[in-house]
């Protein structure tokens, strides 16, 4: 295990420093000079911070992805898109065309990380409402129209980053599909683990903030569990932002010795009122001001997949509005517990965040046909 001592400063004048406290706990920090993924030392630190690769089984506070969409190991069948894409034979029809179309399931990967996330593709089937995905991360895997392939249906399956190495079986059946199952080997991907040191009554009287927890458990969570059927994305994702990342996705924290949140996203180095453009086409489910990630934009770019925003100097955007690749959503400003101007960007699959930079380097659709 290996443990790097860093310090880490507050920015913030005595009346906030309840305020920074609760930032620490969330490491929403983006003014101070990085390197790798822990804050260089800077004068006049009052806590520290060291970074081990030490596993820690940890759950979110506030940012609980362990429980949305996990438990129901149903899947989810869109009604609205059953039968739409399918056209009638024809006595025109070739055998050749027939064995083209024969149902046929299939995964994009036999091997991931955790933090990322597979897919599902299911062609040809008579009846999709009749094809159920079994697997073992119990997620409720929904399957939806593919409007570029006929009879093609697509389903994410998101691999959350506390899965534990292992394999895991999916199994897809029904619908006229002879049953195929896919084993997957999920690696050991270690997440790098802050530990912050912070005088524990202030710590005590900020960490437990509870009106702020509730209120992003009754505003932000209810948005995971919205699921759109109509694919927006097309093609990569862009950073909203240009800059360097200087908190790395899916960061295990402690602050004095109590696990916190995970980094459920990165952040990513930009000046107060840089504009923050919309990573990919979407719909805005959400757009307002929450006390604990500050101004605050949900997108949904299709079939439950999400792209996050926080801590926003204003905001551009209304929910509802149905936003194109790079348009500007607001300004990267330091609201809710955050030290510095930033922006924190995640990504997520309803209730369960995959690392954003995958998005931004890979084609979901690309690799989705394979
Ligand atoms: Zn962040």
């Amino acid at each position: 295990m290996k443990a790097i001592k860093k310090r880490i400063s507050l920015l913030c004048s005595a009346a906030l420093i309840a305020l920074c406290l609760s930032q620490l706990a969330l490491a929403e920090s983006g003014s101070s000079k990085v390197v790798g993924n822990v804050k260089e030392p800077k004068s006049g630190s009052s806590s520290s911070q060291s970074s081990s690769s030490r596993p820690a089984n940890v759950r979110d506070r506030y940012v609980d992805d362990s429980k949305a969409n996990v438990n129901d190991p149903r899947p989810v069948i869109e009604p609205d898109i059953v039968g739409n894409t399918r056209g009638k034979k024809t006595e025109a029809s070739s055998k050749a065309a027939e064995k083209s179309s024969a149902p046929k399931a299939s995964i994009s990967s036999t091997s991931i990380d955790p933090g990322e996330t597979l897919f599902i593709t299911v062609s040809g089937v008579k009846d999709i409402k009749a094809v159920t995905v079994k697997n073992d991360f119990g997620f409720s895997v929904r399957l939806s129209a593919d409007p570029s392939r006929e009879n093609t249906y697509i389903g994410f399956l998101p691999v959350s980053y506390f899965t534990a190495k292992g394999s895991y079986n999916i199994t897809v059946s029904g619908g006229g599909l002879s049953t195929a199952t896919f084993t997957v080997a999920v690696s050991g991907k270690q997440f790098e683990t802050q530990y912050l040191t912070v005088d524990e009554g202030l710590a005590n009287s900020t960490i437990n903030n509870d009106e702020a927890s509730k209120e992003y458990r009754e505003v932000i969570w209810p948005q995971k569990e919205k699921f759109d059927s109509k694919r927006y994305f097309d093609g990569r994702f862009i950073l909203p932002v240009q800059g360097g990342i200087n908190t790395q996705f899916g960061m295990v924290r402690y602050t004095n010795g109590v696990a916190g949140p995970r980094h459920d996203g990165v952040d990513l180095d930009a000046k107060l009122g840089t504009p923050v453009k919309a990573a990919q086409n979407g719909k805005v489910l959400y757009a307002g001001f929450v006390k604990l990630t500050g101004n605050t934009v949900v997108i949904e770019h299709g079939y439950g997949l999400k792209s996050w925003y926080q801590h926003m100097q204003s905001l551009s955007v209304k929910e509802g509005d149905v936003v194109k690749t790079g348009q500007v959503i607001g300004k990267v400003g330091s609201t809710g517990f955050s030290t510095g101007p930033h922006m924190h960007f995640s990504a997520s699959i309803n209730g369960v965040y995959i690392n954003p930079l995958t998005l931004v380097e890979t084609d979901l659709l690309e690799q989705a046909a394979k």
